[in-house]
């Protein structure tokens, strides 16, 4: 029965009861209040062992079962001297993690929309947020100076169900903050700390949450409190929920109310790291800062800058946010004159073409424009994401733009299962973990005998195939399935087959029904006698996605057909533990972006480390990972323009890889009763694959190409109060109003009009030019030597810097004498561009005039 008084009528207050253990348990309780946990074996054993069953049911949550756990359990585990003794043993080397202090090195703030940490915190939606997870645990691991910031959701991205046609039905259960491994961080007075953000004139007040994650901390804005009204409450419910306007305003809590967090908690970053053009606004904020400290405008870009590191995750437009000027307006507009200058010249900040006023203010645009260094996440990547902002520099070619890359990777602890740790163990020696993308230490996965490789795989795939067993009946039965369907589904399940997955965001480019270009073909494909295949799908599509939503519509559809019975199957709200399940137990790990649009993908990464071979496109990092002997792949280059004709191409060889070899090849049985051909593919994906994408790689690979040098240019920059900062912005303000006076006032070059110019002979130029009162030590010119390759394309083959020969006054003499080397037809051009000892890039001013 409802009461029909209201709360506030009854005076109901909130009380905590925490369960109360044992002295000689409460260790478990600390254990549960760091996420270390859930990357240490031994601590997730002792937290199974508790309950298994009501583990599970709690998403392994140890949190809520500890909450929850009933006292005559609690006295049993109480008196069981086995399971103390294994409890103080997991405390031991929680207390050793957590002693070691922490590595020298710039100290580092990394700020992210989403954190995928386990699947019982809701933080995230899909790989973006995972990557930032395993990121932060390798930074655990390493131990390096580094924490990041983000924000609580009460909802956080929906779980998925489906109808029984297969129409996407989105859940939003609430988390309960008491059973997550948070808790407040207070102020020196014993209260909660909080920051307030201005939205919309209103202020609204942001708790702050600590996140420990082994030696590091996350920690987590949340405004769904009662000193908000509901609308601002609502701002941390949702993770990629509601409109443009939500969005917006989430990021400006992110952005703006982080860099208040920080403040707050008086920790003092040397470099920024936004990971994906969300976190944007911190720069603004961070701006204001240094405005109000007395830098002028221009002064306090270079500061933010000179720390300031933009990862960007994909070559997809819908994936880079952007707003209406008129939109920023309702929100930001203030911040202008805070920063000292005028709203046009804010919005600007957003722009690829600051004049142009029609053009949204684009969150990658202002990322870029406010650090100094901007990254892919794979090789790939990096090159396409040098294409997509080429127009932001103009009089530079693609892969001059200074945009560089890492390949993004997975954090092998998470994603390991623990009977292949077990057995790698054995023979990659003592202590590997700390050298694990080391090459020759995984190639001692030879050692290992085949038939005791393939076993252990075999026990994954069947504990995966036994979940899908259970997930499935339970899917097919709250769906309202027949029990004849289902039961022939399940009856059709052959833990002997050839197990493919594919799971992943169902976003279109990502092309989950490929396979299904032709039923015909497919069916007889996966019906062969005596060698059954499995293909396990999985993900979810964005609520408002109704192209992704109808590929799982599809795939359900085509489920159902007796002819795909047990052999096609779609597994419900995809999630951390399922992906788990998934990479480690299949033989196959699918993949087939559109080309070039997977930035990078991880999942493959974590099928491989288990030893699940890789069937993708070469996009992303299969690019850089694949090799013939240790998987397969679909080519790169695109064939035809029109995208329905490539992905029949596609189709096709999709089937005839499978038809012709990977199928043979992994059903093709020697004498021991296993095929020692499909385990060299095994082992060569562990050994010359695997090790290149752990995070240790990654995170090193961060550290040396942006990191370190960030945080030389922030210490130089920053010293005798910004004293660098300072000339540099005044250098960089006098080129730019002078520049447009620059003059040829000679230029004496080799007569390329009318003359050849014979390999052997030298290429002589010598170019005078009006300065416009710049000092000639701040320009450089350089010939540059291009190839056409279509009417709008050029590549760059050479460049080669003149030197000055004289400057006085305004007069500056620039000559060249090049071997020109390479025979062949060429367009080449004379570019002039500043230079100072403080550029990190030709990009960070970026002027150039043609001679
Ligand atoms: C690893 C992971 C992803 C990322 O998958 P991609 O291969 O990058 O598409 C997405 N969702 C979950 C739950 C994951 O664990």
């Amino acid at each position: 029965m409802t009461s029909s008084l209201t709360l506030t009528d009854m005076k109901l207050k909130r009380i905590y009861i925490q369960n109360q253990l044992p002295a000689v348990l409460s260790p478990l309780q600390r254990l549960s209040h760091n996420i270390w946990w859930s990357w240490n074996f031994a601590a997730q054993d002792l937290f199974h062992q508790i309950d298994p069953e009501r583990f599970r049911e709690l998403n392994y949550n140890p949190v809520a079962l500890l909450e929850t756990l009933d006292p005559a359990r609690i006295n049993e585990l109480a008196a069981d001297t086995a399971f103390i003794e294994r409890l103080q043993a997991v405390e031991k080397a929680f207390d050793a993690y957590l002693a070691v202090p922490k590595k020298a090195g710039p100290k580092l703030a990394y700020f992210s929309m989403e954190y995928g940490l386990h699947i019982s915190l809701k933080l995230y939606s899909g790989g973006l947020g995972v990557l930032a997870g395993d990121y932060l645990k390798e930074a655990s691991d390493s131990n390096v100076d580094l924490f990041a910031v983000g924000l609580l959701y009460r909802y956080g991205y929906f779980n998925q169900g489906l109808s029984m046609n297969g129409d996407q039905i989105h859940l939003y259960p609430a988390q309960k903050f008491t059973q997550l491994p948070v808790e407040p961080v207070r102020k020196a007075d014993g209260n909660w700390l909080k920051v307030s953000v201005p939205i919309q004139g209103r202020i609204v007040q942001a708790k702050i949450w600590k996140l420990p994650i082994g030696r590091i901390n996350l920690y987590l804005l949340d405004t769904d409190h009662e000193d908000n009204s509901q609308d601002d409450r609502a701002l941390t419910h949702m993770l990629y929920g509601g409109d443009n306007e939500h969005r917006l305003k989430q990021e400006i809590l992110l952005g703006i109310g982080g860099v208040r967090a920080i403040e707050a908690m008086g920790l003092a970053p040397e470099v920024y790291h936004l990971n994906e053009g969300h976190a944007g606004f911190l720069s603004i904020e961070r701006l204001k800062n240094f405005v109000a400290g007395g830098l002028r405008f221009p002064e306090a870009v270079e500061a933010v800058r000179a720390s300031s590191l933009y990862t960007t995750h994909t070559p997809v437009p819908a994936g880079h946010d952007h707003f209406s000027e008129h939109l920023l307006r309702n929100y930001l507009y203030n911040y202008a004159q805070e920063l000292g200058i005028t709203w046009e010249e804010f919005v600007a900040l957003g722009r690829k073409d600051p004049h142009n006023p029609g053009e949204d203010f684009n969150m990658s645009n202002l990322s870029i424009a406010l650090s100094q260094r901007v990254n892919g996440v794979s090789k790939l990547h990096g090159e396409v994401s040098q294409e997509m902002f080429t127009p932001l520099y103009p009089g530079y070619t693609p892969n001059e733009v200074h945009i560089g890359y890492v390949t993004n990777s997975v954090h092998y602890p998470t994603w390991i299962a623990h009977e292949l740790h077990e057995l790698y163990s054995t023979v990659f020696g003592k202590d590997w973990l700390a050298d694990q993308s080391n090459k020759d230490i995984w190639r001692n996965i030879h050692k290992i005998d085949d038939k005791v490789l393939f076993e252990a795989r075999h026990r994954l795939k069947v504990r995966l195939l036994d979940y899908v067993r259970e997930k499935l009946k339970a899917d097919m039965q709250r769906r309202g399935e027949s029990p004849r369907m289902t039961y022939d589904i399940l009856s059709k399940i052959n833990n002997n087959a050839l197990v493919l997955g594919f799971a992943r965001r169902f976003a279109t480019y990502k092309r989950a029904t490929l396979l299904f270009q032709n039923e015909e073909r497919l069916k007889a494909l996966v019906n062969r006698a005596d060698q059954p295949v499995i293909f396990l799908f999985a993900g979810k599509a964005h609520p408002a996605d109704q192209g992704g939503q109808d590929l799982i519509r599809r795939i359900l559809h085509v489920s159902k057909k007796p002819e795909f019975a047990g052999k096609i199957i779609f597994l419900e709200d995809y999630n951390m533990e399922m992906a788990k399940l998934l990479t480690q137990g299949v033989d196959i790990w699918l993949n087939t972006p559109t080309r070039p649009l997977e930035a990078s993908g991880t999942s493959g990464m974590k099928a491989a480390l288990n030893g699940s071979v890789n069937f993708s496109v070469l996009d992303g990092w299969w690019a850089e990972g694949y090799r013939p002997d240790a998987g397969w792949a679909l080519p790169l280059e695109r064939t035809y323009q029109e995208q329905h004709l490539q992905n029949e191409l596609d189709a096709e060889l999709i089937y005839h890889t499978m038809e012709e070899e990977i199928i043979p090849t992994y059903f093709q049985r020697d004498a021991t009763g296993i095929s020692s051909k499909w385990m060299h593919y095994v082992k060569q994906i562990i050994a010359e694959v695997a090790p290149t994408f752990t995070m240790k790689r990654m995170m090193d690979d961060y550290y040396e190409r942006f990191y370190f040098p960030l945080a030389k240019s922030q210490q130089a920059t920053s010293k005798s109060n910004y004293a660098k900062a300072k000339a540099y912005a005044a250098w960089k303000e006098d080129l730019r109003t002078k520049w447009s006076g620059i003059e040829v006032l000679d230029n004496n070059t080799f007569d390329t009009v009318n003359y050849a110019l014979p390999v052997g002979e030298t290429f002589n130029a010598e170019i005078t030019i009006d300065t416009n009162g710049i000092d000639a030590s701040s320009l450089l010119l350089e010939v540059c030597f291009y190839q056409r390759l279509t009417e709008e394309k050029i590549e760059l083959r050479r460049v080669e810097a003149f030197e000055l020969k004289k400057a006085t006054g305004n007069k500056a003499t620039f000559a060249l004498a090049l071997d020109p080397r390479l025979a062949g037809v060429y367009e080449y051009g004379f570019r002039l561009r500043p230079q100072h000892e403080l550029m990190p890039h030709a990009q960070d001013l970026n002027l150039v005039f043609w001679v």
